[in-house]
């Protein structure tokens, strides 16, 4: 039988509440929600237009793909797209092409870009209470 986790004395009635409520739910079930909450966030971000092409888009493309979890819910990592456009002009055998790579120069700058590829390729952990702690940010922030 597992153990009783123990939480220190000085924390208070409210805070365990709060940490039971962050430790019930699945790391996986976050993830999908932080997933969804992000994606409205972009598309309101951008009015739901295609970055590319101006129609209306019905994704999110992440520069550094969803893999690299440091810039899986960065804004700065994250444009609104179309179908079309995701698959045709940003994309090319799933390495961001050469306009993606513009834009995100243009949009960030040479040492935005710089320190966005620095939290990108490192080793990013993220423990289940702190994507529960981001994805309550979120909601916080947001009202979505
Ligand atoms: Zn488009």
């Amino acid at each position: 039988m597992r153990k009783p986790i123990k939480t220190p004395r000085r924390v208070g009635k409210r805070s365990n509440l709060i940490l039971q409520y962050i430790r019930q739910e699945k790391r996986s079930t976050i993830i999908k929600k932080l997933d969804t909450i992000f994606s409205k966030i972009i598309k309101k971000k951008y009015q739901g237009k295609c970055v590319k092409c101006g129609r209306a888009g019905q994704g999110v493309s992440h520069y550094y793909s969803r893999k690299h979890l440091g810039t899986r819910w960065e804004e700065s990592n994250c444009i609104w797209v179309c179908w079309a456009c995701h698959f045709h002009h940003l994309e090319h055998f799933k390495q961001p092409g050469e306009w993606y790579h513009s834009y995100m120069i243009k949009t960030l700058g040479e040492d935005g870009f710089e320190t966005l590829k620095i939290k990108a390729l490192g080793i990013t952990k993220w423990s289940t209470s702190d994507l529960k702690i981001l994805l309550m940010h979120y909601e916080r922030e947001y009202h979505l």
